[in-house]
């Protein structure tokens, strides 16, 4: 196990890059900690695999170091940098019994016989393919294949790191639970770093402490589950994570006094730099209706088991509001009232209010 650094990481796919457009790794300056379980999470092309495959070596970046516990490994090859990585499809021996596959990457590294027969009995147990151990490869399911391929990456125990690309695409929906749940129990045990690259938020805050989010090839923030629906950093990490994510208003700011549609809004704290575009982010577990609020009538009402997601229009703008018990009907007019402590100035894209010392997050 190890301490992960990227410095100064830069990678472009093409020849002589010129703008940041070219680029699709920006700029990464990032310590992974040794025995932390992260999550890579962003939507399809931000960067999520190139970065991984430069952490693993299989991709040689085109600026920047990648140091393991201080040591410089950007030069070495994948095989002399002790990492197991555990990609998209299934990669296993078809011609090989499962009980062969599991035990590849531990006969390949000369471990004892009797100690692989350990290992792979409680990989197995673990992923519950106990019954299979002996089937040849090629009869599983695609299913199988994909918890083999998992344990193939599991199943050594000195390893760096272990890294999974978006490892649950091929599983169906019941096992992929399954599946999460018994990875984070089993991080619990053995304290290995694990990088879990996801584009599915569930996925990433139910496994990961931390959980690193990526957009167009830049980290936009990093933080605990709770930090990024608590205070995103930025509108994007605000609208990616959250179920509806949160609404973003466009705002007037005339020298800290921040007004949506002419009426005053309560910020959590004081409002910081000036200018650019100004935007008001409320989570819609935060908006309720009150008899003294913005005026807004109502467009769409959503039953999703719990609660509602009532939307509200106030003049152009939909805001939406999760709201427990009764709701009111389409068509029908309501008062809306942002809870103050939650209610954010972006400026930019980027959080623009003061946080409350005492406050939660
Ligand atoms: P993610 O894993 O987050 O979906 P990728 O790291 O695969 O994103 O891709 C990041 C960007 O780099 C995308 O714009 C993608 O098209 C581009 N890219 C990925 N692999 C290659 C490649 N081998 N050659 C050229 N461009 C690539
Ligand atoms: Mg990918």
């Amino acid at each position: 196990m190890a301490k992960i650094t990227l410095s100064n990481l830069r990678h472009s796919y093409l020849p002589r890059p010129q703008g940041a457009e070219d680029y699709a790794l920006k700029e990464i300056d990032l310590d992974w900690e040794d025995g932390g379980a992260y999550a890579l999470l962003g939507p399809s092309g931000c960067g999520k695999s190139t970065l991984l495959n430069i952490i693993s070596g299989l991709l040689q970046p085109s600026e920047g170091r990648i140091l393991f516990d201080d040591r410089d490994v950007t030069d070495l090859p994948p095989d002399q940098r002790n990492i197991a990585q555990v990609f998209q499809f299934p990669v296993i021996y078809d011609t090989m019994t499962v009980r062969e596959n599991l035990a590849f990457p531990l006969r390949n590294r000369g471990v004892a016989e009797g100690r692989i027969a350990e290992r792979v009995a409680e990989i197995a147990e673990m992923l519950e393919v106990e019954e299979m151990l002996d089937i040849r490869a090629s009869h599983l399911s695609p299913d199988n294949k994909q918890k083999i391929s998992m344990g193939r990456g599991l199943v050594r125990d000195d390893v760096n790191v272990v890294m999974f690309d978006e490892p649950l695409t091929v599983i169906d929906p019941h096992l992929k639970w399954k599946l999460r749940s018994k990875l984070k129990e089993l991080h619990q045990r053995v304290r290995a770093t694990m990088i879990y690259v996801t584009h599915d938020q569930t996925e990433a805050l139910t496994f990961a402490d931390q959980v690193v989010v990526m957009q167009d090839g830049e980290i936009v923030q990093i933080g605990t589950p709770v930090e990024l629906f608590e205070r995103p950093q930025h509108t994007f990490v605000g609208h990616f994570i959250g179920s509806p994510g949160m609404n973003v208003l466009a705002a007037e700011d005339s020298g800290g006094k921040v007004t949506f549609h002419g009426h005053t809004v309560a910020l959590e704290g004081a409002v910081t730099g000036a200018g650019g575009t100004t935007q008001i982010g409320i989570r819609p577990e935060f908006v309720t209706l009150s008899d003294a609020g913005i005026e807004a009538r109502v467009s769409k009402v959503a039953d999703v088991g719990r609660h509602s997601v009532v939307e509200a229009v106030v003049g152009d703008t939909s805001v939406k509001a999760i709201i427990e018990g009764d709701v009111p009907g389409q068509g029908e007019t309501v008062h809306l009232a942002f809870r103050p402590d939650q209610t954010r100035l972006y400026r930019d894209g980027w959080i623009a209010t003061e946080q409350q010392t005492g406050a939660r997050s």
